[in-house]
């Protein structure tokens, strides 16, 4: 048994939807099961709707009738007759959302956000199952939350791994192709629950545990994991091969490559990972495992951007201590200010963090009373693994660097964006 993931971009219109029908043919793939997400970049739209919903801004049908319209033309460029059961189940999910809508009288953003926003992937799932059938590629189409059993934590539900694994193995009895949702589950209740943004890769994950699958391959429109943004960076280097660890380590400091959840449950079973690109399905990609030194030995270089800087002391100048940053610590955490990089000197510490709930401005009064505060805003946060003197050098370079902290493979620098 092997597991597929297939992303939005691989699928975001009939092209891709083609393509990723000939990846099939080209790979003959026989038990496999293929996880989808949402096309192209839907879960946006439908985030925008659940907005509108919510806010009662009166745009809730136009935001609906582009979501469909979306869907109807890759149908349309699919060539589908008029007549072909998908456009039944289409209409279908779409009748189904506008009964959530009209009936539901929850208040609970984030239920509702789940209720909605899942019907992103039952529609790609619908319309690439569909296709695939009608192409001669038999396939069984799985309504994953059957599967993926999860707590009611909407919108970062945790997984219930025993009742997961056996809703899995008892659904998926048989051989063949089957294909499924990425990012969705459901709870106790039957009620659909997302796993969080990106989380379709861990919905392969958790198939792969679960089945003790030989494989795992996350097809990409990039050859594979990379050393370094292509956007951030001109020469860019392709890795051929990564330890779980080192990946991990790496989706910690802020690569976006792979979901940092999908590596733990495939290494706790030694499972294999590819990451490899749907248009050159001969390319190697990138293969992760156990124990593997990086391949090409080269320096990794993850970027964040808008970070924040700030620098605490005691207001009489004495030694910042203990209690001190637990004080501050508690402040960070509860204003959910992210922690990127901290350093303690004498008579100050040092946070560069992330402030992605726009607390920044109450910390500050927070710490007002008790401390003396100096910060710098939109700062850029540079992590080179595997560094060598020179590539942090070059790095450095017309920057104005306000502070640098190594470790043994790791630097880390902060500058003036
Ligand atoms: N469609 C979801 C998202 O865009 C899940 C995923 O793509 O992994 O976040
Ligand atoms: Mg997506």
């Amino acid at each position: 048994m092997e597991i597929f993931k297939f992303g939005g971009a691989s699928v975001k219109d009939a092209l891709g939807v083609k393509n990723f029908k000939r990846v099939l043919e080209k790979l003959e793939a026989k038990d496999v099961v293929i996880v989808i997400s949402a096309m192209g970049k839907m879960t946006n739209a439908f985030e925008g709707l659940v907005r509108a919903y919510v806010d009662k801004d009166g745009h809730v049908e136009e935001h609906l009738t582009t979501i469909r319209n979306f869907h109807l033309d890759i149908l349309d460029d699919l060539d589908f007759d008029q007549d072909d059961s998908i456009f039944e189940s289409v209409e279908g999910i779409f009748s189904d959302l506008s009964n959530f809508l009209t009936k539901n009288n929850s208040t609970d953003y984030d239920y509702i956000y789940d209720q909605v926003v899942s019907k992103g992937e039952m529609l790609s799932t619908r319309i690439c199952s569909a296709y695939l059938n009608r192409s001669g590629i038999r396939n069984n189409w799985l309504d994953v939350r059957k599967c993926i059993k999860t707590n009611s934590d909407f919108r970062r539900a945790r997984v219930h791994w025993e009742a997961t694994e056996k809703a899995i193995k008892t659904e998926l009895k048989g051989k063949g192709i089957t294909i499924t949702q990425g990012f969705i589950g459901s709870d106790n209740y039957g009620r659909t629950t997302t796993l969080g943004r990106e989380g379709s890769d861990y919905t392969a994950g958790i198939f792969a545990y679960c089945l003790e699958a030989a494989t795992v391959s996350i097809f990409k429109d990039v050859p594979g994991v990379l050393n370094a943004d292509p956007r951030e960076f001109d020469e860019t280097r392709l890795i051929e091969q990564i330890s779980y660890k080192e990946a991990i380590e790496m989706a910690f400091y802020g690569a976006s490559v792979i979901h940092p959840k999908t590596l733990q449950p495939l290494q706790r079973k030694s499972i294999p990972l590819r990451v490899r690109s749907f248009l050159d399905t001969d390319a190697k990609g990138t293969f992760v495992g156990s124990e593997l030194d990086i391949v090409p030995k080269t320096s990794c270089y993850i970027v964040k951007k808008n970070q924040i800087l700030i620098s605490i002391s005691d207001k009489e100048f004495h030694f910042v201590m203990e209690n001190d940053i637990s004080e501050i610590f508690r402040m960070l955490h509860e204003l959910k200010l992210k922690v990127n990089l901290i350093q303690n000197s004498a008579l100050s510490f040092s946070v560069c963090i992330e402030d992605n709930f726009n607390n920044f401005e109450r910390l500050l009064q927070n710490l007002e009373p008790g401390y003396k505060v100096k910060y710098n805003k939109n700062l850029v946060l540079y992590t080179v693994r595997h560094f060598d003197e020179k590539a942090v050098d070059e790095l450095e370079k017309g920057k104005e660097l306000l502070l640098k902290q190594r470790s043994r493979e790791t630097v880390q620098l902060i500058v003036k964006a």
